[in-house]
């Protein structure tokens, strides 16, 4: 399709899109095709990745988003326009997307933690995101990709992003003994990483037989179920499993000087129960790490690395349109990584 020929489809076309409610409902609705501004791109996406902030948007409500919203912020696809300041980007480039668009001047973009950027409007969750036909993104949130890596892993460079925020928040893997509760997304990807960095032993966590069996096909040295970890230390404890009795027991397997990184996603009135004394006795430091930061270009790179073993992460893959059965299929627990394509 012509540049031409898309604006002025875009002038008078629609498109569809999957639109969810404040109240929980879901539907594909019929929308004009948005416009790039100036600094923007108009993607046509290839694949989106189900996550967790979908389920919350779906189910409880997220902070931040803005209903009707239309979900997905993991995604990969081609360039169909580009607005008329951008430059190294063309109709036809295949690319993944940062979706965490920033203001780029405060004082947290500018130290590179625009992850904490006040005026952060994500893709997919305070601004239209991939489950519809097509996507506007700006320009430099937006990154070129062999194609031949395929849709999918392209697709997966979002949460890697965020697990390479985790893993540097970590202040170092390599020889440490590290531990990963939940064995998801996110868990897998770290354990991945922590292996390729050098980390001298992963262990996965989860009470999942499904996902542990995943984890073995996916190279992980060691999968065990949560409760046969006994009285177990290890140097750095990622939880990345979102739930409250996981950071609980996160925090008790921490060795002496042990770090704690929470990557999970908590409901945002969740409490948890900590042992201040555990905290001083054996100095342990708590680091959260919160989406992905500044770490997207250093993905595109990490997920070349790591391909082959995040490919078994690959689940279920739902028609688009179908967003509400492969939420449910998420929720189910089937498989890692639900997709959604466009075919
Ligand atoms: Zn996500
Ligand atoms: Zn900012």
């Amino acid at each position: 399709m012509s540049l031409n020929a898309l604006f002025d489809g875009a002038a008078k076309g629609h498109m569809n899109a999957v639109c969810i409610t404040q109240d929980h409902r879901v539907f594909v609705a019929e929308v004009p095709v948005p416009v790039p501004v100036e600094d923007e791109v108009l993607i046509r996406p290839a694949i989106c990745g189900l996550c967790g902030t979908d389920l919350h948007i779906l189910h409880h409500g997220f902070p931040g988003s803005v209903y009707p919203v239309t979900p997905c912020h993991e995604f990969s696809g081609h360039v169909v326009a580009v607005g008329g300041a951008v430059r190294g980007l063309r109709e036809g480039d295949f690319v993944a997307v940062d979706p965490n668009v920033t203001c780029g001047t405060c004082r947290w973009c500018r130290a590179g933690r625009p992850n904490l950027c006040p005026h952060l409007a994500p893709i997919g969750v305070a601004r239209p995101g991939a489950a519809a036909e097509f996507v506007t993104a700006p320009a430099r949130n937006t990154f070129k990709v062999r194609e031949s890596l395929g849709a999918d892993l392209a697709a997966m460079i979002e949460p890697l992003a965020c697990v390479l925020h985790a893993v540097e928040s970590s202040q170092g893997v390599k020889d440490r003994d590290v531990l990963v509760i939940g064995g998801g997304t996110m868990g897998l990807l770290i354990g991945i990483v922590c292996e390729s960095f050098g980390a001298a032993r992963v262990t996965i966590a989860d009470p999942s037989p499904i996902k542990r069996e995943i984890a073995g096909r996916a190279g992980i040295a060691r999968a065990v179920d949560p409760a046969d970890l006994g009285e177990a230390y290890f140097d750095v404890v990622f939880e990345a499993a979102g739930v409250r009795r996981a950071l609980e027991h996160a925090l008790k397997r921490v060795e002496k000087t042990g770090v704690l990184v929470q990557v999970g996603v908590h409901d945002a009135e969740a409490v948890v129960g900590i042992n201040p004394f555990q905290v001083y006795e054996r100095e342990i430091r708590l680091i959260g790490s919160n989406s992905l930061a500044d770490k997207f270009p250093a993905a595109v790179d990490v997920m070349s690395d790591i391909s082959a073993r995040a490919a078994v992460m690959i689940g279920e893959t739902f028609p688009v349109w179908q967003f509400a059965q492969a939420a449910e299929a998420m929720a189910a627990g089937r498989g890692i990584k639900t997709q959604l394509n466009f075919l």
